[in-house]
């Protein structure tokens, strides 16, 4: 294994980021990060508990009461926003090398997420800017205008996958709206969280509007949420966690948006092109090593073309390319942590009684070290199977036969998720009367994950609350304040005259 797939001047230490400053945790406690290639300490980071929330809290809301960014004319603030952009597009690779060592992404994959993340902070620079008032005229009578405004103190709790870009979907929007925020990392990938620090300040961004406290999500996560000071919480995890938050933040009747788990279907007929169906649906399940909200990792193929599919399916599958995420021509990396790994494998092995295993089953060949799992699928899987229910987040896949139209939909929507479906067939109505039934908030027909900024992003059933991007997340940073004008005579009755 050579030595150059580990970035220079890696820190020796992760610290928090708190009113300008990096600072070590009050009480001095740390947690270790591993490297998924070889599963050892490659750094340690500040674990992040209540005392240090509380000072991260304080200082983001002095930015917000006292300081600039919340009463800057959304251009000010959009030119803030492009510079971030810029920055982040002018350190794509490094970024990329980054979050690639610290998460175990295929390199190529993690850079496709750092333009993602620029693209992220572009796109709210410019819809903050381009977000047309709402003026409603009443003829004769009144004008109605609602007031946007930020909101306060936003809290940010993200995920191990794709960190990064992740971050930079709640970020841009927080910040464009002109709340400020604490974020609140996941604890298995804080590098690149503290890249953010380094790019806000170069970019202009006044002092207390970012903070980031690392730390596990029940210590510094659950502080940030029964934070009283933090009236929203912007939460992507999983659905058992959402549960959690929603309960924390219930007593204070917080504003929340969850984007949660997810067990996608991927439903494939026979009148579809299957050799495209075949791509995508592996490209869907195994790309991001299958740590992927909306992988389509259930797939659902029309009895008479069952066969067939799974054997191309099967045989394509084989030949995805497992190895170091550095390497430029892998496709499938390491899994981001030994808990993570023994998770997905407990999977594989669960599999292994509830359907028939038609490729990977384990570990790849020449793996012995390193959380990596080949890409495994199995076919013939029943919908009482676990891993027909359960969400494996792993470069693992079930897929199912159908007879009719029935019941492919009552197959796709038997699950307690709701996040994403993929339609594959070449018959419309059938396309768009599918798309309609699904349980599903996002639905691609014959297409593969590609959406355009301006589109919400969310779930519906265990898969999340709330839906975010576009406008919506503009929505979800502000208070939308109605003021009613009156133009001409007071149209109420006149009470207490008799
Ligand atoms: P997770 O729920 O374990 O952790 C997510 C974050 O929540 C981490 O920062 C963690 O520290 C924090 N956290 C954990 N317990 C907490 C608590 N009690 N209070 C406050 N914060 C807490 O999820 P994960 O394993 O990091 O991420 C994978 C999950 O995220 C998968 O289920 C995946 O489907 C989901 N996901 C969803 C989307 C989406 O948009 N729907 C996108 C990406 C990932």
């Amino acid at each position: 294994m050579s030595d150059n797939r580990i970035p220079e001047d890696l820190p020796d230490h992760i610290q928090h980021y708190i009113d300008g400053a990096f600072v070590d945790s009050q009480d001095g406690d740390t947690f270790d990060v591993l490297d998924p290639v070889t599963n050892e300490n490659y750094t340690t980071a500040a674990a992040g508990k209540k005392a240090d929330i509380d000072l991260a809290v304080a200082a983001a809301k002095r930015a917000f009461d006292e300081g600039p960014w919340p009463k800057m004319l959304p251009r000010e603030r959009s030119r803030v926003l492009h510079r971030i952009a810029d920055i982040v597009e002018s350190r794509d690779e490094r970024l990329a090398e980054l979050e690639s060592f610290d998460s175990g992404l295929p390199i190529t994959q993690a850079l496709g997420q750092a333009r993602r993340a620029a693209e992220n902070f572009r796109f709210f620079a410019d819809l903050i800017v381009a977000q047309a008032d709402d003026t409603f005229k009443v003829p004769g009578r009144q004008i109605n205008y609602v007031n946007r405004k930020p909101i306060g103190v936003a809290g940010l709790i993200t995920p191990w996958n794709t960190p990064f870009m992740l971050e930079s979907w709640k970020l841009g929007p927080a910040l464009a709206t002109g709340n400020t925020v604490v974020l609140k990392p996941a604890e298995f990938t804080p590098l690149s969280a503290s890249l953010w620090a380094g790019i806000f300040e170069e970019a202009g961004l006044p002092q207390g509007v970012f903070n980031l406290v690392n730390g596990l999500g029940e210590d510094a996560g659950d502080a940030l949420v029964k934070h009283p000071d933090v009236p929203l919480i912007s939460f992507t995890g999983e659905s058992r966690t959402g549960q959690i938050i929603f309960a924390g933040a219930a007593p204070y009747l917080k504003g929340l948006s969850m984007e949660l788990g997810g067990k996608s279907p991927a439903v494939v007929f026979a009148d579809a092109d299957l050799d495209a169906a075949v791509n995508a649906t592996i490209f869907g399940v195994f790309s991001l090593n299958g740590e992927r909200c909306t992988a389509g990792s259930r797939i659902l193929v029309e009895q008479s073309i069952y066969d067939e599919f799974v054997e191309k399916y099967a045989a394509q599958a084989k030949r995805v390319k497992v190895g170091l995420p550095s390497d430029p021509t892998t496709e499938v990396g390491a899994l981001v942590h030994p808990e993570h790994y023994e998770k997905v494998m407990s999977y594989v092995e669960i599999g292994k009684t509830e359907g028939r295993l038609v490729a990977g089953g384990g570990r790849p060949e020449g793996f012995e070290t390193g959380n990596y799992v080949a890409p495994t699928v199995f076919a013939d899987v029943m919908p009482d199977a676990r891993i027909f229910q359960e969400e494996i987040f792993g470069p693992v896949v079930a897929i199912t036969p159908f007879s009719s139209d029935e019941e492919a939909l009552a197959l796709a929507n038997n699950t307690k998720y709701g996040l994403a479906a993929y339609i594959w067939t070449n018959d419309l109505k059938r396309a768009h009367n599918f798309a309609g039934n699904v349980e599903a908030g996002m639905v691609w027909l014959n297409s593969n994950n590609v959406r355009d900024l301006r589109t919400p992003f969310g779930g519906v059933k265990a898969s999340g609350l709330g839906h975010e991007g576009g406008y919506r997340s503009i929505d979800f940073y502000t208070d939308q304040q109605a003021v009613h004008i009156n133009l001409g005579e007071v149209h109420n009755p006149v009470f207490g005259k008799q």
